[in-house]
């Protein structure tokens, strides 16, 4: 039996054929083109489907189910997307479009979501029951794998997690709160701090790095000078660091996971990442020196892992 995988994304929909042991067969996109009709929206993701079921020359009796990755909130009862900010899906039955073209059990999940399960399956946490993925972006994307499945929340709403509170008198968010852990743990807020540091430390390294990297600041700028020995550079990391593990901890706290997987351009930084947010949580979360602590590993499967997620849905 195989599975399609669907990450019905703000750019683009990429479509994938799943084994049931997560291996990607083959997998197809198109442009989202999100504010057109949601019914040619769906129109695309079955000709997404089509495609690939015809390139691979398998049967509609082989395909188990229809998972979809979803950058919203979603009611799997009734197969309707009930939010989603980038197109134009929400408060429309997908299912039920959907079922107009191709007639199988159907399922969705957030895309972050998505991605944990996709990594679970096939990735950096495979043989691993309990993981929660974070990916580091312009904001702080959450998924959690429980026992083998994804944990949806009511709504589809689980796992915001870039809007945990770290600082109750902290920076504005645009969420209408303050302090939420993605305006301190960020690609955007790491970008913001090393500038700000830098602009402290006329001396540091960092600006010449700057100069002679295309002119602007970027995630790695901090990171690269640090490992260097740039004393202002390490207060960036530190500080990023210091943020990003507070957050952490606190999920380790709540969930236990055995893993923690770290996804987006920040995790590029590899082991030298891991390795502090490793020492971070274990000095800070409960009971740290009394049980096993989580492992840290990179995201491995970049933007395959919402795919695979999708297709594991119905596995
Ligand atoms: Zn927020």
């Amino acid at each position: 039996m195989y599975y399609i995988g669907v990450d019905v994304g703000g750019t683009n929909i990429a479509t994938g054929l799943i084994s049931q042991d997560g291996k990607m067969i083959t997998k197809t996109s198109v442009k989202t083109l999100g504010d057109r009709a949601p019914e040619e929206i769906t129109k695309d993701i079955y000709q997404t489907i089509e495609t690939i079921m015809q390139e691979t020359g398998t049967p509609l009796s082989e395909i188990g189910g229809i998972g979809m990755g979803i950058p919203g909130c979603f009611n799997n009862d009734t197969g309707v997307v009930i939010e989603t900010n980038n197109m134009n899906l929400s408060g429309f039955n997908l299912f039920e479009e959907l079922k107009r073209y191709i007639n199988k059990p159907m399922m969705m999940a957030n895309d972050a979501n998505c991605a944990a399960l996709g990594e679970a399956a096939y990735g950096a946490a495979k043989g691993y029951d309990d993981v929660i993925m974070i990916t580091i972006g312009t904001g702080i994307g959450g998924g959690f794998v429980c026992n083998g499945k994804v944990y949806n929340g009511f709504n589809g709403a689980a796992m915001e997690v870039g809007h945990i509170c770290i600082d109750l008198k902290g920076k504005k968010c645009n969420c209408g709160r303050v302090g939420c852990w993605e305006r301190y743990a960020s690609a955007t807020a790491l970008i913001e701090l090393t500038k700000e540091i830098m602009e402290k430390n006329p001396d540091s390294e960092m600006h010449a790095y700057v100069s002679e990297h295309g002119g602007e600041v970027s995630g790695r700028t901090a990171f690269d000078c640090a490992r260097k020995g740039d004393r202002a550079a390490n207060e960036v990391v530190d500080t990023f660091v210091y943020y990003l593990g507070s957050g952490i901890v606190d999920l380790i706290n709540l969930f236990q996971p055995a893993v923690i997987i770290v996804g987006g351009g920040v995790s590029n930084e590899g082991d030298y990442l891991m390795e502090k947010l490793k020492n971070f949580a274990k000095g800070y979360s409960y009971a740290s020196t009394k049980i096993p602590q989580p492992e840290f590993k990179k995201a491995e499967l970049g933007n395959d892992a919402g795919i695979i997620g999708a297709g594991m849905l119905l596995v």
